[in-house]
């Protein structure tokens, strides 16, 4: 199951718009650059009080709470999920949730209640979010290395 679910991530259409909830008019095309992502709309996953997550390339979000969000806010947060994507691809996924997992208990010890937010995978998802092309031109194992341009920056 768990490599069903590993290669077919590498083979899901890049769908040039995403499947649920997300209008489709207006710039709801942007979304991707070739790094469209699938979204399962369910009740469960994630837990009550977030929104979205990815698992294994998937973006799941929770009903409700998904779909109180603005179109543009969707767009922005499958952006988000995009990104994960990719540095999961370049981590095997496993070594993804491996690293994350390490990094957040180690920043939870040294960062104060942020540990979160200060995840170097967070820190890249965050920052480049609101750029549609940020994927385009993202450089392999950014997560870890220094912006190429000032955090808030648009284009
Ligand atoms: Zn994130």
């Amino acid at each position: 199951m768990i490599f069903f679910i590993f290669f077919s991530s590498f083979f899901i259409p890049d769908e040039k718009r995403c499947l649920h909830g997300v209008p489709e008019e207006g710039s709801g095309t942007d979304l991707d650059g070739g790094e469209g992502m699938k979204v399962l709309r369910n009740t469960i996953l994630p837990v009550e009080g977030f929104v979205a997550i990815n698992l294994f390339g998937v973006a799941f979000v929770r009903k409700g709470s998904w779909d109180s969000l603005s179109g543009e806010q969707k767009e922005k947060m499958l952006r988000h999920e995009a990104i994960h994507t990719a540095q999961m691809k370049e981590l095997f996924f496993f070594g993804f949730y491996v690293a994350y997992f390490f990094e957040w208990l180690f920043r939870l010890v040294l960062d104060n209640g942020n540990a979160y937010r200060n995840l170097s995978f967070e820190k890249e998802a965050y920052r480049n979010e609101g750029d549609p092309l940020y994927l385009e031109k993202r450089r392999h194992f950014a997560q870890w290395r220094k912006p190429l341009r000032a955090p808030g920056s648009v284009r």
